[in-house]
């Protein structure tokens, strides 16, 4: 029986894989390993293949109605060229259905590469970087706290290391895992020395070797069960869809009403029934489902090419609709690029960067007691040291820089100092703690965190060369808050030396007090502007940050979130809000006025946002850390750090920062915001036309006046006139002003009263066109049906053509707008106009369309009738009666 990995001891499991703990696997095993296991890869969902997609084309309503219509027409009244001719329109919307859709799903996948997630691993004896998705049996990998495994693995090194494995075991606390080997057959859950993918690191850091990739994880087991659920449709696709089924309904009753009434009045059957069905043709707009997906595709797409990553396409909806965002304060809104700035050490304040030149830290070496701060900085410390390159948090890496700016060897001091025991840091206590051996054979507890938090658990202090009763800690309180209200960062340290018999669950009590260092951290100077940027566009930005209030003040000041010199009452502390109860009016008011709030932990970062939501406002949220991932998830839209996040948090987010910028955002908003409007664009655009035509057809149909348009005239209007302008609005910048103006409320729905007034509008214009130049021919020029009927067919177009210049805001000036400065506009008509032209001229597409050769002057009544419905759907619009 071959024993699982789990049962193996590590040194077979190595040996069976072929690799090496040290080396790793070199280059040529890679590339075979890829060739044998395939790329360690999960598609969610079943991708579609592209015979699915043709057939879906198939068996679209209007296609449908389509084949239908021809075999009817047929059946009654067999011609061959109108049969041909409705046939190569089929063939013609399938093709652009099906090269529509193909786009969009490539855009997506392409997106989907680029959110891709990476790994440390060890090749060829380096480590490097690399896409998780290249990750092969037997590859040994590097986790890190906030890390996701990136394949099944067998841990060969670990360092207190929990992770959590809800998304396979349905367990949400942590697991402590560890590398012993494990019995054969136990289950999934209890194997403590495997780490499997898609689970997160919550602490600690191991060393593993990778059992499984791919589909042969146990994720990839529970997805292959799964793997029929496709693709979920987003939200507005699927409102966009509902109205267009909504659509087809309506015009089945109308053309079935429009039937009746012709039977009744005894006209031509075979007559009726094309109107009939020119009607519903004319009524379905089929292309809007998909054209929104790739307005959509292609919003997502550009921003990409600005480093942001839209992992989910609803966000670029909801984006359009936020209001408030909140983020946190290091790195989003500061630099992240901490330094030591002050330290207060036995009394004396001393400004480590104005004294870096000077000799005054050699006089500090010489004092009795201040390795024991140099012992803190280094022991109770987690930045990785192994490699040239340092890897840890920001304040860590400082305080390392610091101990190796006073020419000490921060190596040789963990290395004499070994560490028995850690409490990582935790951002409820907002403390860490270690135990260390010390050199007088003894143990040593470092403490180093939030002042506050720390300072209740010590009752000496180190001062004048001796260790005395700490009895002024209001002192170091004002200090504290004085380093903090400069914008500084603080930490306090402690320490206690304990013999090898002492008990050790005791560790935080009756420690020394050792002092306080203040690091700076610069805000970042682009965020002010930007915060200015989102008032303006009706965002409000709320700094929620673990931090003291103190230097949350001052940073918000610096940035614009506070006026400066504000009360500090401005800043909310965490411990003076009660979320969760029934608040009166003036808490709820003081809450949702506030900026800022300090002291936060991550339960109540996630207790605000639903506070938030609770009041009608739809939240963004940046988060980095692997804390922030149920407020990630929370919020309306999840915002994570594509360089400073963790692993866990871009999983979770939906939006990522490549460039890790705050003011990115901005971008991504105010691209959410014009996807939306193009997207409002062109459903008036489409429906606006296609009740054009349905009222038309209707209408002459109604009151009987000749050659109504025939299905094959509408079907190349539906083909030609609306989807290229409507693919055109979506390619547009969006209107100046997109930043000026508040959010669209979030229950807006994407056609308000107001956009369904405009294109009833806008509709009636152009049917008052078509049906003037039908009753106009007829009774004053004295046309023939033929051409009356061609004068319609052309005016159709053409107003058709130019209600896309009805699409800009009515605010804005006619000549100097988004839709008319926008080249792919311009493109789309010119296109159109040239289909359509050599429609007239190519015969057979001619003949088939029922086009006859009409006169200059007729030509003429057609230009003066389209231009003219453009002419009233503008003095209406500009008179206020539309958009
Ligand atoms: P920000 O909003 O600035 O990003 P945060 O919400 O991430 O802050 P935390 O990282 O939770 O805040 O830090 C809160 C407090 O915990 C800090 O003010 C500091 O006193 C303390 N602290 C931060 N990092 C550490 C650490 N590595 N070890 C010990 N204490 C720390």
């Amino acid at each position: 029986m071959t024993l699982e990995p789990y049962a193996t001891e590590i040194e077979k499991v190595v040996q069976k894989q072929d690799s090496s703990i040290e080396f790793g696997l070199t280059n040529e095993q890679v590339q075979k390993r890829i060739k044998e296991f395939g790329g360690n890869e999960i598609l969610e969902g079943n991708p579609k293949s592209r015979w699915r997609i043709l057939l879906d084309q198939f068996i679209d309503p209007i296609i449908l109605i389509l084949g239908l219509a021809t075999f009817f027409t047929f059946l009654f009244s067999p011609d061959l060229l109108e049969t041909i001719a409705t046939l190569t329109v089929i063939i013609l919307t399938v093709s652009i259905g099906f090269v529509m859709e193909l786009q969009g799903i490539r855009s997506l996948e392409a997106l989907r590469k680029m959110g891709a997630t990476e790994c440390l691993v060890l090749r060829d004896g380096k480590i490097k970087m690399i896409p998780s998705s290249s990750l092969v049996p037997g590859d040994i990998i590097l986790v890190d706290t906030g890390d996701m495994v990136s394949a099944d693995a067998r841990l060969i090194t670990v360092k207190n290391l929990s992770i959590k494995e809800a998304s396979l075991t349905g367990e949400s606390t942590a697991v402590e895992k560890d590398v012993k080997p494990l019995p054969q057959n136990i289950p999934l859950a209890e194997r403590s020395n495997m780490v499997f993918k898609g689970t997160s690191v919550i602490q600690g850091s191991a060393k593993a070797i990778v059992t499984n990739t791919g589909l042969d994880t146990q994720l990839g087991k529970i997805q292959k069960i799964s793997s029929t659920i496709e693709e979920p449709r987003t939200p507005l696709e699927k409102k966009l869809s509902q109205l267009s089924k909504w659509l087809i309904w309506l015009t089945l009753i109308f053309a079935i009403l429009i039937f009746f009434t012709g039977y009744l009045r005894g006209m031509d059957i075979i007559t009726i029934l094309k109107t009939a069905i020119a009607l519903a043709v004319a009524a379905i707009p089929e292309g809007l489902p998909i054209v929104a997906t790739i307005a959509l595709a292609r919003g997502m797409l550009k921003l990409s090419k600005r480093q942001i990553i839209i992992k989910k396409m609803e966000a670029v909806e909801t984006l359009g609709a936020t209001n408030i965002i909140c983020t946190d304060k290091t790195g989003t809104l500061t630099e992240d690029k901490m330094q030591v700035h002050t330290l207060a050490f036995e009394g004396n304040m001393l400004n480590a960067i104005q004294n870096e030149e000077h000799h005054f830290f050699e006089q500090l070496l010489q004092k009795k007691y201040f390795n024991k701060l140099i012992m803190a900085s280094v022991l109770c410390n987690n930045v990785v040291l192994d490699n040239a390159n340092k890897r840890g948090d920001s304040i860590e890496l400082a305080l390392i820089e610091f101990v190796e700016k006073l020419k000490l060897d921060s190596k040789k001091i963990k290395a004499v100092n070994p560490e028995q025991l850690e409490i990582p840091f935790n951002t409820n206590s907002k403390l860490m703690v270690t135990l260390n051996k010390n050199e007088s054979n003894g143990s040593t507890i470092y403490v180093k965190g939030a002042f506050e938090g720390l300072v209740k658990y010590c009752n000496t202090i180190i001062k004048a060369n001796k260790i005395e009763k700490f009895t002024n800690k209001t002192e170091w309180f004002e200090l504290v808050n004085n380093l903090a209200s400069q914008g500084l960062r603080v930490l306090g340290f402690a320490y206690k030396d304990i013999d090898a018999h002492s008990p050790k669950e005791d560790l935080l009590s009756q420690l020394t007090f050792i002092g306080i260092i203040g690091f700076l951290d610069p805000a970042r100077k682009d965020v002010k502007p930007t915060i200015k940027a989102y008032k303006d566009a009706g965002i409000k930005v709320v700094m929620l940050t673990g931090d003291h209030p103190g230097t949350a003040k001052k940073i918000a000041e610096e940035v614009g979130l506070l006026t400066t010199g504000s009360n500090i009452e401005a800043v909310i502390h965490s411990e003076n809000i009660k979320i969760e109860e029934e608040l009166d009016t003036d808490n709820k008011e003081r809450l949702l006025n506030a900026s800022v709030f300090a002291r936060v932990t991550p339960e109540q970062k996630l207790k605000i946002i639903s506070f938030y939501q609770k009041n009608n406002n739809i939240v963004g949220m940046f988060g980095d850390g692997i804390n922030d991932i149920p407020a990630l998830r929370k919020a309306d839209i999840g915002i994570a750090m594509g360089l400073r996040g963790t692993q866990a948090a871009r999983e979770a987010a939906d939006i990522i920062l490549k460039n890790d910028r705050f003011t990115a955002m901005q971008l991504a908003i105010n691209q959410g915001r014009a996807i939306f409007d193009h997207i409002r664009q062109f459903v008036v655009y489409l429906l606006s036309c296609n009740l054009a035509e349905v009222v038309s057809v209707g209408l002459v149909a109604l009151l009987n006046l000749p050659a109504p348009l025939l299905p094959l005239q509408i079907l190349f209007l539906n083909l030609v006139t609306d989807i290229f302008p409507a693919l055109a609005l979506g390619m547009g910048k969006g209107e100046v002003d997109i930043m000026n103006r508040p959010p669209r409320k979030a229950d807006e729905p994407i056609m308000t009263p107001q956009l369904w007034s405009s294109t009833i509008i806008y509709g009636l214009c152009i049917t008052a066109a078509v049906v003037g130049i039908t009753a106009y021919a007829h009774f004053t020029l004295k046309a023939s049906p033929s051409e009356i009927n061609n004068m319609a067919f052309f005016t159709l177009v053409l107003a058709q053509l130019l209600n896309v210049f009805n699409m800009s805001k009515s605010e804005v000036s006619f000549l100097n707008n988004e839709v008319i400065k926008n080249p792919w506009v311009w493109g789309a008509i010119v296109l159109s106009i040239f289909i359509t032209v050599g429609a007239y001229y190519i015969t057979p597409i001619a003949n088939a369309l029922h086009l006859i050769n009409l006169s200059t002057q007729q030509f003429g009544w057609v230009l003066v009738f389209a231009l003219g419905s453009l002419a009233l759907s503008q003095i209406i619009k500009r008179s206020g009666g539309t958009f």
